[in-house]
């Protein structure tokens, strides 16, 4: 095994939970290699196992600090069953079969992304260190008491590493191949998921509560819902009872899919408008018709992949924002939401706000979220909380 010794000032900061430690802070062992195993240690004394990447900044991802703990199908397990406890525990499985099982870090398996669709797992990588020891994972889920799967899913690894991506191409890792779509049900609505050729996983399934929540607030509502995916938002709302709902989002694939999810919810499509377009574009448009809603929902794909780039990505929420409120009857409802991790929630309020000035709008804060029980970070762990949703009153 690798010995990796620690810096004693990173002693707390591994001990509080956080599982990343980068490649700067430690002296990288000669012929280690992606996948290994690292006994982490600090003043002669073992602090941590973790897994060894040599390629990324991250260098060790924290598996367990807990003495007893060894590597392998057991703390495998153990992840698992306390990763599904969990879900289970909050979770109706009955009326919701699309939920995120393991959360990486959040979830004691750092970099491990398996999302449950109705029987079926996707499952995605930060980094191709955890390969080796992938078909011992797979093993874990597959044999999981209680979920009755049927399919696991490889979907790759995040886009960013195009080298592992192309080493390690999408495929079924154990059981049947998912059918494309897969149907599931959200809060007993019913929506569709490609593991195959979807965003994400297939759904965005960190919205779920929200999604729940814009159900509850649309009655007689018209209702715009911005880069809406395949419409998750927009079902919520017409099931809601919203008096019609407008989708916008540049992908013709998932429009076409909203369109289908909203038949499986026995609602009309035609009565609704489905519109394949850039937001920016769209909005111009909605200018110069002097369009008005009474609910807009407005979640973008990050704008600030890296902390380089948040003063231009807050300055373009901040526009947006703008944007969006100048179509918003007095009285109604703003939903806004940033999913990059490098904007803090103060940071995505600020924008609201800057947003609203320039609208010349006032904003009331009615509900501000973060990602729900299914997406857990370490509390050590900033950087896991990516999702921010605002929900606001436009006076
Ligand atoms: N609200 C959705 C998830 C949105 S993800 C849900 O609950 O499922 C962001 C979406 O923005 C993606 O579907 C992407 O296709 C779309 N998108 C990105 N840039 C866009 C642009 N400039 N105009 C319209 N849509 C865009």
């Amino acid at each position: 095994m690798l010995s990796v010794q620690l810096p004693r000032r990173l002693l707390a900061h591994v001990l509080r939970g956080h599982p990343w430690i980068y490649s700067d802070a430690i002296e990288r062992p000669a012929g280690a290699r992606a996948g290994d195993i690292a006994r982490v240690t600090c003043g002669g004394k073992r602090v941590a196992l973790a897994l060894y990447d040599d390629d990324s900044p991250i260098a060790l991802r924290v598996l367990t600090t807990s003495k007893q703990d060894r590597v392998g199908p057991p703390l495998w397990r153990r992840r698992v069953d306390e990763a599904l406890a969990l879900r289970r525990a909050a979770i109706d499985f009955e009326r919701t079969d699309a939920f995120r099982l393991i959360n990486g870090e959040g979830d004691g398996l750092p970099g491990v992304h398996v999302d449950h669709y109705a029987g079926y797992l996707a499952l995605k990588l930060d980094t191709p260190a955890w390969r080796p020891h992938l078909a011992e994972l797979v093993e874990a889920l597959a044999s999981t008491p209680g979920l009755a799967l049927r399919g696991i899913w490889f979907k790759g690894h995040h886009k960013r590493d195009a080298a592992a991506a192309a080493a390690a191409p999408p495929g079924a890792l154990w059981g049947a191949e998912p059918p494309d779509p897969v149907e599931v049900r959200e809060h007993g609505m019913r929506l569709i998921a490609s593991l195959q050729r979807g965003q994400k996983t297939g759904l965005f399934l960190d919205q779920r509560e929200n999604r729940a929540l814009i159900r509850r607030v649309s009655a007689g509502r018209d209702v715009l819902n911005l880069f809406s995916y395949n419409g998750g938002f927009s079902i919520a709302a017409a099931l809601g009872g919203a008096r019609r709902v407008t989708s916008v989002d540049s992908a013709g694939a998932a429009m076409d899919d909203a369109r289908r999810i909203f038949a499986l919810n026995g609602l009309d499509p035609n009565a609704h408008e489905f519109a394949t377009a850039d937001v920016f574009a769209f909005l111009e448009g909605a200018d110069a018709r002097g369009a008005r809603y009474d609910l807009i929902v407005c979640d973008p794909p990050s704008f600030a992949p890296r902390k380089q780039a948040v003063p231009k990505a807050s300055s373009a929420y901040a526009r947006l924002h703008a944007a969006a409120l100048r179509h918003v009857r007095p009285g109604g409802l703003y939903a806004g939401s940033s999913c990059s991790s490098h904007i803090t929630a103060e940071m995505f309020l600020e924008t609201m706000r800057e947003g609203a000035a320039r609208a010349r709008r006032v904003l009331r804060l009615l509900e501000l979220r973060e990602a729900p029980l299914d997406h857990p970070s370490p509390l050590a762990f900033p950087e896991g909380r990516y999702l921010k949703f605002a929900l606001t009153r436009v006076d």
